[in-house]
């Protein structure tokens, strides 16, 4: 068959003995790549008269001034409503930019450290009155190799959750180091935590943790499908742990083989 796309399962018994699987999974592919994109068509038409809602919107606030305050009040709903909408379609068109990009993306070797320092100032920014201990140990100065871009949204998501999930008073730890066999980007927080039944389902689209708990939070549900797929694109994964009450730690790990030590600059005499 043209285009036929096929999975191949191999499993080792002992020494010689190997059971084959092929799986035809053209099908399934097919039908993932039509949800995907109908997804990001109706993202796209969708941005345009959101974008004139929240124009008019803001038009009528900023001119509203006189109005009755039950009418100031229905104003302002339908703003933070309108924004909701907006930032969903914004993490949809990404996601599904992301999922579509694949493997196939631009990559170059990415200095830690400065994307980091980009993503701590804008963690700053959404904190805004909430006192939070954020500290940041940049413990490498060798590069990452990957697409710089997906890897600030992939980052700055765990960042900006630990923002969100942890209260006033708390620590949150950004910090990138070496093993033996793995780079890694771990954000560690002393927020509410999360029950260990939900750990497993928190990466799959518009999963959330404790639905009660998150009202008024802003997210889209997105935010950890977001990062699952960034890193597949690095061939890296996530690992969650966490204690209810206690925190949450997200670690990523990328394979030691993506990473590239800086250029050196020459003294020319
Ligand atoms: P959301 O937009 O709801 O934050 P995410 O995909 O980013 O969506 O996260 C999925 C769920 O995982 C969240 O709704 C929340 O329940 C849980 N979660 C993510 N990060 C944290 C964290 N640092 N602390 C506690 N819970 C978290």
């Amino acid at each position: 068959k043209p285009q036929m796309q096929l999975k191949v399962h191999i499993t080792l018994f002992g020494e010689d003995d190997r059971l084959i699987v092929i799986q035809d999974v053209t099908q399934l592919k097919q039908l993932e790549s039509v949800r995907q994109v109908f997804i990001s068509n109706v993202s796209h038409e969708l941005r345009t008269p959101l974008t004139v809602i929240s124009g008019y919107l803001e038009t009528l606030i900023d001119t509203g001034a006189d109005l009755a305050p039950r009418r100031q009040r229905a104003l302002s709903q339908m703003q933070t409503q309108a924004r909701r909408m907006e930032a969903l379609v914004t993490d949809l068109l990404l996601l599904s930019k992301i999922e579509n990009e694949g493997g196939e993306i631009r990559q170059l070797p990415v200095n830690m450290h400065d994307l980091l320092l980009r993503i701590l100032d804008s963690a700053k920014v959404v904190a805004g009155d909430k006192v939070l201990k954020i500290s940041l140990a940049v413990e490498s100065d060798a590069r990452l190799y990957g697409n710089e871009t997906q890897l600030h949204s992939a980052f700055s998501n765990l960042v900006l959750n630990a923002v969100k999930y942890t209260p006033e008073g708390k620590c949150i730890d950004i910090r990138w180091h070496l093993t033996k066999r793995h780079a890694v980007l771990s954000v560690t927080d002393t927020g509410i935590g999360i029950d260990s039944i939900h750990i497993p389902r928190l990466t799959e689209r518009f999963y959330r943790a404790d639905p009660s708990r998150h009202t008024g939070t802003g997210g889209t549900g997105l935010g950890l499908a977001i990062v699952k797929h960034v890193l597949l694109n690095h061939d890296a994964r996530l690992d969650i742990s966490s204690r209810p009450g206690e925190g949450s730690c997200f670690a990523c790990l990328f394979p030691i083989e993506r990473i590239r030590e800086p250029e050196v600059a020459l003294e020319v005499h």
